[in-house]
């Protein structure tokens, strides 16, 4: 192939763009917040389910008291109609009276028994409603978080597309400068190394490193200025210029 010497400079120009434009990607897909917003997201789903968990765990224990709390109702309601019968004089035959007496007595003791349950599960419930309520704190407080990060990451994305389309548009001029089947030949090399174009200098091939043999040498310098050469090693074009120590 060959090509002016001015229109294979410039592919030193548009691999030096697209080298630019290969940074800008790489820092799109490693920005720190995308490792925050995964972490946070995570926790933040976990802290969710663990809301749910607690919040129906503090309404079992809610409907809990509630039957406990009936219960003790219903026990001190007959307690109290035992007593009105005993205070009414109503019963007075010594075997009735004994009777009610002592049920009035087992009742009282029932009651304090599940008074007792109703204090045990409030304590319970207490414990409960506050795991609920730090839960709550500690899972609004990872969303604005990730919230936070997702705005830092927006602005990095918004500041980098601006360079890329700032860079775009340069890269756009320079291949403007390129014949079409250089052009081809140089994306087609970049899609296969990475990088299509390194410039020779000082006898040694910029895209590999590689020194070229004195062989090499020879027959680069042999070579009519507008042949189009490769790299032995890297196989990209390799662009003669004024340091290239020919
Ligand atoms: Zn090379």
């Amino acid at each position: 192939m060959k090509a002016a010497p001015e229109a294979q400079k410039r592919l030193l120009d548009l691999a030096e763009l697209d080298t630019t434009l290969d940074r800008l990607a790489h820092r799109r897909r490693t920005l720190p917040e995308l490792a925050e917003i995964d972490e946070r997201s995570k926790l933040y789903a976990r802290l969710v389910t663990q809301v749910i968990e607690a919040e129906t765990e503090a309404g079992d224990l809610a409907r809990e008291q509630a039957k406990a709390e009936s219960d003790v109702d219903a026990v001190r309601t007959r307690a109290e109609r035992d007593q009105k019968r005993l205070d009414s004089g109503a019963v007075t035959s010594p075997r009735d009276l004994a009777s009610l007496q002592s049920e009035i007595a087992s009742l009282h003791k029932r009651q304090g028994d599940l008074e007792e349950v109703v204090l045990e599960i409030m304590e319970r419930r207490e414990a409960a409603d506050t795991k609920v309520t730090d839960l709550i704190a500690k899972r609004d407080e990872v969303r604005a978080e990730l919230s936070a990060a997702e705005e830092r990451r927006d602005a990095a994305l918004a500041e980098i597309e601006k360079e890329v389309a700032e860079v775009q548009g340069r890269r756009t001029t320079v291949a403007g400068d390129i014949p079409a089947d250089l052009l081809k030949l140089y994306e087609k090399l970049r899609e296969q190394y990475g990088v299509g174009a390194a410039m020779l200098r000082g006898g040694r091939c910029q895209g590999c490193k590689v020194a070229l043999s004195i062989a090499e040498m020879n027959a680069i310098k042999a070579a009519p200025h507008d042949e189009v050469l490769r790299c032995e090693e890297c196989r990209r074009i390799l662009v003669r210029t004024a340091e290239s120590g020919l």
